[in-house]
């Protein structure tokens, strides 16, 4: 038993294509627990930081502009957390290889993803690789407050002179 945590993003492509049902009926086969979810824009600082280890390859650029949803003309996507047993290993299963063409035809990538005239695969979700990309990711995509529970450790601060917006 290794209770995990994984963050999953269904990128632009999954939102434009109206996915976001299917890939979460999906994501439901693999059993695990829902802990946080929002549909969000993509900075450019949070793209960067997200594929950092793959800054040298010549696709980066492009992979940028995809998940900013420059491409497809939709700044959304749908982050998500799960937890349980195995649960990296268990969601990358059913999300299939990171080439659509080379991804089991009954995984999310095999039925929904594409590769581009330009060699992008549009791929339609992100799912973290190893217990330590998903701490890195998790802790990227989403503040303490916003998952249901405390998955990593917490501490209190104060902030003063923040502006934030509250309804009016
Ligand atoms: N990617 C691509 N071509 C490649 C490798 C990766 O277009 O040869 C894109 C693809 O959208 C992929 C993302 O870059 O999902 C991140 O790559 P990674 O190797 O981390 O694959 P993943 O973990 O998403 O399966
Ligand atoms: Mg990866």
């Amino acid at each position: 038993m290794a209770i995990e945590q994984t963050l999953i993003v269904v990128k632009p492509d999954g939102l434009i294509k109206s996915l976001t049902g299917n890939v979460i009926s999906r994501l439901a086969e693999a059993k695990l627990t829902i802990m946080g979810a929002k549909v969000m824009r993509v900075s450019r600082e949070l793209a960067e930081k997200h594929y950092e280890h793959l800054k040298d390859k010549p696709f980066f650029e492009e992979l940028i502009m995809y998940i900013m949803g420059e491409v497809h003309k939709t700044r959304r996507v749908l982050a998500l957390v799960y937890q349980g047993d195995n649960a990296i290993t268990k969601i990358r299963d059913v999300v299939g290889d990171t080439n659509p063409e080379m991804a089991n035809p009954v995984s999310i990538r095999g039925a929904y993803g594409r590769i581009t005239t330009t060699g992008v695969f549009e791929n339609v979700v992100h799912a973290s690789s190893s217990p330590e990309d998903a701490e890195k990711e998790i802790k990227l995509w989403f503040q303490p407050d916003e998952i249901i529970e405390d998955l990593y450790p917490v501490k209190e601060v104060t902030l003063k002179n923040v502006k934030k917006l509250v309804w009016a």
